[in-house]
């Protein structure tokens, strides 16, 4: 049965790359019948956060993206031991006293004659006495793994083709830390074969680390899954995707308002496109439709401003008006006029990009307004030209009983021709005494929804700032 899985670290932000892995992993284990699993890599202790496995959980699932949970490293400790010393008995690792500080210099000395550091194997080298005796002083060391020194490591990846590295490249790699955690290197390995996992779909930034794993599913005798490579998601400026340059974090993109479903469609066209160049698509449909062939190895730019467009446009065309009312609840703050939504929505329905615009767009209907003399003025309008049709206005409106769009556009409109006023200047000052903006949802059905008293009031209101 096809296993895939993600493994991410608790430290710090649910990262955007998480969710995108996710739904890669998801998509591939559904379309195969077969599973998908999470396990939390928590064995780097200076990284890791309280908290951030939860977060983790609830941004899957916020973004309806199932799978199934399984445990945390930090709980397999001796499940790692055990696979360290035997590897130590294959010969295929030792133990490593060399102390931080030796290292160090080590380093150094290695730097200043431009070699590539790399530990000096002077471990590899000790007598098993000595080791004995070391390990029974209870002198702090670690557990490496001996590379082979000249092989030619290949894999056929499934999204990359051919990738060859040889171990010339490869550092003595610490398996165990001397605090008695794994490295990642090792806990990978022993985790994806004890979780049957068969194929591992994660970024490009392992792609090195690669020829260790298969190395040490060599050494253990494991069967080696198959590996995918995705491309790095990338900022506007191809650098690869950071905080400082875009919002990287999954909850932050649930508390603007942006829908799950919409985010979800959005990454999956990232390093993949639909065979019919189709943008907008399920989840039922990726899973159906993605293959490995149509992946681009090259780093998909993360475009915030196509997931507005796509997100707005699930807003607008692929929710019903129940649902987006649902939607909406949790963005509305607290003195959002309990009966308002139903009337407002159908006009700014249009004009939402993210589900928290619903309060900048709607404030004015229930908040008291005020704007600067100048924005009552169109272009060149002067403002004894504004009173004026701001007069006319509250004067022909004043008048209607019926209060319904329908009806007072056409006796403004007629009014505004018969004086030959620019319609521009006309509308754009009503638009503005009547909201203080100048761009509000349609103007009629605005004035209808805020109702004749408000309507008025804020006319005359408007007129008193131009006079
Ligand atoms: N813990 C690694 C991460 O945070 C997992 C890498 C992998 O999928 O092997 O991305």
């Amino acid at each position: 049965m096809v296993k895939t899985r993600i493994a991410p670290s608790p430290t710090g932000i649910a990262h955007i790359g998480t969710a995108y892995m996710a739904l890669f992993n998801h998509a591939y284990a559904k379309q195969n019948g077969g599973e998908f699993l999470v396990r939390i890599e928590d064995t780097d202790r200076a990284r890791f956060v309280e908290g951030a496995e939860q977060v983790i959980y609830d941004s899957l699932e916020w973004l309806e993206i199932p799978y199934t949970p399984t445990f945390r490293q930090s709980e397999r400790l001796p499940t790692y031991k055990k696979a360290a010393e035997e590897l130590i008995a294959t010969g295929h690792a030792y133990y490593c006293f060399c102390t931080p500080e030796r290292l160090e210099t080590m380093r150094k000395e290695q730097q200043s004659r431009k070699e590539i550091p790399r530990y000096d194997r002077t471990c590899l080298h000790l007598s098993k006495e000595e080791v004995l005796k070391r390990l029974e002083a209870g002198e702090k060391h670690v557990i490496r793994m001996q590379m082979p020194d000249n092989e030619v490591i290949v894999w056929d990846d499934l999204i990359r083709g051919h990738v060859e590295i040889n171990t010339k490249e490869l550092d003595d790699q610490v398996l165990m830390k001397s605090d008695g955690f794994p490295t990642y290197h090792l806990a990978v390995v022993v985790d994806d074969n004890g979780m049957e996992i068969t194929h591992i779909i994660r970024g490009e930034e392992w792609i090195s680390s690669t020829p260790k794993h298969i190395l040490l599913y060599r050494c253990f005798g494991w069967q080696q899954p198959a590996f995918a490579h995705m491309p790095l998601l990338r900022n506007p400026d191809k650098t690869k995707m950071s905080k400082r340059k875009n919002d990287v974090s999954i909850p932050s993109y649930r508390e603007k308002g942006y829908l799950p479903q919409a985010l979800r469609n959005y990454l999956c066209l990232l390093g993949w496109s639909h065979p019919e160049e189709k943008d907008i698509f399920d989840l039922d449909e990726f899973i159906k439709l993605f293959s490995f062939e149509r992946m681009v190895k090259g780093g998909p730019i993360f475009d915030s401003k196509k997931l507005q467009w796509m997100n707005g446009k699930y807003i607008r065309e692929n929710m019903s008006v129940e649902q987006l009312t649902a939607a909406l609840q949790p963005f509305l703050v607290p003195e959002f006029p309990a009966d308002l939504l139903p009337k407002v929505l159908p006009l700014i329905r249009d004009r939402l990009v993210v589900l928290s615009d619903v309060n900048d767009l709607t404030k004015f209907f229930y908040t008291d307004i005020s704007y600067p003399k100048e924005e009552l003025c169109w272009k060149k309008t002067t403002p004894a030209e504004a009173s004026e049709f701001l007069k006319a206005a509250l004067h022909l409106l004043t008048s209607i009983d019926a209060w319904e769009a329908k009806r007072m556009e056409p006796i403004l409109l007629e009014y505004c021709n018969s004086k030959e006023w620019n319609r521009g200047a006309f509308f754009m000052a009503i638009r503005v005494a009547i909201s203080g903006r100048s761009i509000t949802p349609p103007l009629f059905e605005t004035i209808e929804v805020l109702g004749k008293e408000k309507t008025l009031q804020r006319l005359t209101s408007a007129i008193e700032v131009l006079s």
